[in-house]
């Protein structure tokens, strides 16, 4: 994940209202009776998230980057332990899903020259600006290309609002402001829902409109607080290999360049335009805002190597007993960032063993555990994606050539950085309230006793942030949970010191690292909560939908009335 949630404050638990109403019989959004059986407890074993967790996290593993040995060693460990919790190939006699990615690698920056107005000034590659290129050029130029500040860069019909009314973009750069124009909103009023982030508040849907507008260059503006995290996740995370999906012949609209530019560099850059950082920004969130052009151009070049290759997801099945063609998920990315910029200490192995070796051995957990119960009605699908850290390119991949029909996928559970600061009172649901998936979540916290914490930082949209997205988006109800931070041990107090120690000193970096001391109690507890969700849905006969007015709503809604079986 590009943010974890283990970063999370906490608001105090509350029952949240819930949306009403649902189109098709048995077919539930928020109001609609669903069929939600009782199921037992599971046998989980907590050796083997241990055990997994610590392998897939070890040395050894090189940080798992797609596309190199820590890859081939991840497909052969998963795939010898779900052997042995009982799964099935899940592809069609194969434990694997061809993802074809290309990897291209920036090198040789020449810095970011920036004239017009007054002295030129030159920026230094990593430490005031990162940029990449998504296009497999082995050459990048830009040259004197005219800057326009495009305020939040949100193109949004329906919502009649345009930051690029009236100006054409055509070979220029653009300067971006990062999230969305209202998320220092209390609540959750506000033409883009207020301080919950939207997708297009997010550097993914930034990029695409630039591209979709015709720059050569976007540059995003990087802020701590709108973006939810430091220039140090931007400058590991934007600088060495970069994954991308092959797109062949008919590729997706793309600037040359995409990229961050520091704060600080930003003011300076706009001051000598004779514009104001602040002043730009309170224009920018209000409705009717015209872009600026700048009066000053930027240049710079670097050169790229690419590299072809096929990174996998690695599927297992638990095929139902009675409706074997209606699919659950249990998800995760098995990747993380290989090897990054080293620590003090010389350590450059980012081991990812929060993020996400923890997710990925709890699919083996939850594998084993599944598959001690026998099979349920419907079947379990186990699924751990590729290339998370570069996009959720994997889940992406999956649900543009899903192995079985989105419309007979029931919905799923993602996992993703588990909480690993001990046993709490309540879980944090992200996206709570968007579907009627809530009610089984209900239901299984009923059974253990804890309560719901809504997203407390949903101005940091990490629900689009992690794979279940990629399947939402396409209509699949995903539920995305996480340990909570009211820790029974010290309350929430302790559990934000251990979220801002992760945040802080190991997040995408070489110290995300097993720790042996780790008290799983906490874990164990989540672990019993997914197992719960997946074996509730897998033997309900309901569809639970998206509620009356979500985003995901109508493509759900869409992909059921085309298919001739499932929801
Ligand atoms: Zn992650």
């Amino acid at each position: 994940m590009r943010t974890p949630l283990a970063t999370l404050g906490i608001i105090a638990a509350g029952a949240l209202t819930l949306a009403a109403c649902d189109s098709l019989p048995g077919m539930g959004g928020a109001s609609a009776a669903l069929d939600i059986p009782e199921v037992e407890a599971g046998d989980i074993a907590e050796a083997t998230i241990k055990d997994v967790t610590r392998l897939l996290s070890s040395d050894e593993f090189e940080g798992r980057m797609p596309g190199t040995p820590g890859e081939e060693k991840t497909i052969a460990l998963l795939t010898e332990r779900f052997k042995a919790a009982g799964l099935q190939p899940g592809n069609n006699g194969s434990w694997v899903q061809d993802v074809p990615l290309v990897e291209i690698t920036g090198k040789d920056y020449a810095p970011l020259t920036i004239t017009g107005k007054g002295a030129p000034m030159s920026l230094a590659f990593a430490k005031n600006w990162v940029g990449v290129t998504y296009r497999e050029d082995a050459k990048t130029t830009l040259k004197d290309s005219e800057l326009v500040f495009v305020g939040y860069g949100i193109n949004a019909p329906e919502k009649g609002w345009n930051d690029y009314a009236g100006v054409d973009v055509k070979g220029k750069t653009v300067v971006i402001l990062v999230n969305d124009p209202d998320w220092q909103t209390a609540g959750q009023e506000g033409p883009f829902g207020g301080k919950a982030m939207t997708y297009y508040g997010r550097w993914t849907y930034k990029y695409e409109e630039a591209a979709r507008q015709g720059a050569a260059g976007a540059l995003i503006v990087h802020q701590t607080a709108p973006a939810s995290y430091g220039w140090n996740v931007v400058e590991s995370s934007w600088t060495g290999p970069q994954a991308y999906p092959q797109y062949g012949d008919n590729p997706p609209p793309r600037t040359q360049m995409n990229g961050w530019v520091t704060e600080d560099a930003a003011s300076k850059l706009l001051k000598a335009a004779g514009q104001d950082l602040g002043a730009l920004t309170k224009a920018a969130q209000a409705k009717g805002f015209k872009p600026v052009p700048l009066g000053m151009k930027l240049s710079t070049g670097f050169a790229s190597t690419m590299r072809s290759f096929t990174s996998h997801n690695i599927i297992g099945i638990l095929p139902g007993s009675e409706a074997p063609e209606e699919y659950v998920l249990h998800t995760a990315h098995w990747d993380h960032l290989g090897r990054c910029t080293p620590a003090p200490d010389g350590d450059d192995i980012c081991n990812g063993a929060v993020d996400n070796a923890t997710g990925t051995a709890a699919l083996v957990a939850l594998a084993e555990a599944h598959g001690k119960a026998g099979a349920p009605r419907r079947t379990l699908v186990f699924l751990a994606v590729t290339a998370e850290e570069s996009g959720l390119l994997g889940a992406y991949y999956y649900a543009a050539n899903p192995v079985f029909p989105l419309a007979q996928t029931v919905g799923g559970v993602n996992m993703d950085a588990l909480q690993m600061a001990g046993p709490a009172k309540d879980v944090t649901a992200v996206g709570f309230g968007k579907s009627a998936l809530d009610q089984f979540l209900d239901a299984a916290l009923k059974a253990d006793g804890r309560t719901v914490t809504p997203d407390p930082k949903p101005e940091a949209g990490y629900y689009y942030r992690s794979d279940h997205f990629a399947f939402a988006k396409l209509g699949v109800p995903m539920l995305y949970i996480d340990g909570g931070q009211d820790l029974i041990e010290g309350g929430r107090a302790a559990g934000e010191a251990v979220a801002k120690d992760y945040t802080d000193n190991r997040y995408h970096g070489p110290k995300d690292a097993f720790n042996e001391a780790w008290d799983w109690s906490g874990v164990m507890a989540d672990l019993q909560l997914y197992y719960r969700l997946g074996r509730m849905m897998a033997t309900s006969k309901s569809w639970p939908n998206w509620n009356d007015g979500d985003e995901f709503r109508a493509v759900r809604d869409e992909s059921c009335k085309a298919a001739d079986k499932g929801c």
